[in-house]
């Protein structure tokens, strides 16, 4: 079977664990300072803060930037559900706004429609590592006094067309390290940011809101466990290091399905870099015509050893934001009708031009086949 993901894991994630068991510094370590400058220095940020997991990146940056309870927070339906249930987390409500057709990130436009007074923050997401059109965003919120968290799980490597990577223009930037990002620490986060009062706040929060000159048990504020372990850190640090390396395997193994499935009839492929913005691949996602099934797709790809799946659905549309919001088919027709038809296939650094060539022959026949 060929997966959908897997961790390119070698002998350098292996010592640097092994040296952290040595030490005897399992947490709040040396190793969770140097992952944080080497990720801040190479986002070109002055701070970045790690935490248990992107989720917890976004719950502690969307407390960061003053998200209360009642306020409205626009976000896109097209993510995974981690970017909206942070807002839950805060008592605030998730306001989702379409997104573009091509880029499947949330339209600047829609999302400036839905701002209201109760509007606290804008939430953009780099959906499969595209770049969120932030400059138009950045206007938006300076328009309306909006704060901007942006969710750069899926991100890391993406550059926008005006030069700065993604999660560099220092509005809160949570990203996520699980097993199939483009760096892995098996479960962490890390929240990039320029606002060093910001960043007191959020290394307290993550420490159950120990002030950072306080003495062991005093805190001064509600705070939570979302603490990244030394171990974990030294995977991140190894896996930084061999980070450009493996962003190029993927761009390659994304420019050879381009190559292979541009024969298959109406079949979306992921869009193009737009307007200077460089993406970085983090998942290969097509969206099949109309007129198929795409579960008997994913079936029938099952059967030839080849694992996929419908990747995203759209948010509103879970049964506990149906239940809890009243949201309905119709809200959000472009974003319904991309997440109806979207299909994630295997897409990891080690994969062999052989398995691209497989996938992308199997695809074709089976996509022709369930007219
Ligand atoms: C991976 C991801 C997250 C965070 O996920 P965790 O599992 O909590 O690390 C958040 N948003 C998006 C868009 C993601 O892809």
């Amino acid at each position: 079977m060929i997966p959908l993901a897997r961790p390119a894991l070698g002998a350098e994630e292996e010592q640097a664990v092994t040296a952290v068991l040595r030490s005897g510094r399992l947490s709040l370590g040396p190793a969770l300072e140097e992952f944080e400058r080497m990720f801040a220095a190479r986002l070109g940020v002055a701070h970045a803060s790690a935490v248990s997991s992107g989720t917890a990146a976004l719950h502690l940056a969307l407390r960061a930037v003053g998200v209360r309870e009642g306020d409205e927070v626009i976000t896109s339906p097209f993510s995974f559900v981690a970017s909206a249930n942070a807002v839950i987390y805060q008592r605030a409500r998730p306001v989702f706004a379409d997104i573009d057709p091509v880029t499947l990130n949330l339209s600047p436009e829609a999302a400036e429609a839905c701002v209201t007074e109760r509007t606290s923050a804008l939430l953009p997401v780099h959906i499969f590592g595209a770049p969120a059109e932030l400059s138009a965003f950045e206007r938006i919120a300076q328009r309306h006094c909006l704060a901007i968290v942006e969710d750069a799980c899926e991100a890391l490597g993406a550059i926008h067309g005006d030069g700065v990577p993604v999660g560099g223009r220092g509005h809160p930037a949570a990203f996520g390290f699980y097993a199939n990002k483009q760096l892995t620490t098996g479960e962490g986060g890390m929240i990039a940011l320029a606002d060093g009062t910001l960043k007191q706040r959020i290394d307290s929060e993550r420490n159950q809101g120990r002030a950072p000159d306080m003495g062991w048990l005093d805190h001064d504020r509600l705070g939570f466990n979302y603490r990244l372990s030394d171990i974990a850190c030294a995977i991140g640090i190894a896996q930084l290091r061999k980070l450009d390396g493996m962003l190029a395997a993927r761009a390659a193994l994304a420019a050879l399905y381009i190559d292979a499935l541009s024969g298959i009839e109406e079949l979306t492929l992921p869009c193009s870099d737009r307007n200077g913005d460089r993406r970085s691949w983090f998942v290969f996602v097509v969206q099949l015509p109309k007129r198929v099934d795409r579960d008997a797709v994913v079936r029938e790809l099952a059967v030839r050893g080849i694992e996929s799946k419908p990747y995203l659905p759209a948010i509103h549309l879970m049964s506990f934001y149906r239940e809890r919001f009243g949201h309905r088919e119709g809200e959000l027709p472009v974003c319904e009708d991309v997440a109806s038809r979207s299909l994630a296939l295997p897409f990891f650094p080690q994969m062999s031009e052989g398995e691209v060539a497989r996938v992308a022959q199997e695809l074709g026949s089976v996509v022709g086949g369930c007219r």
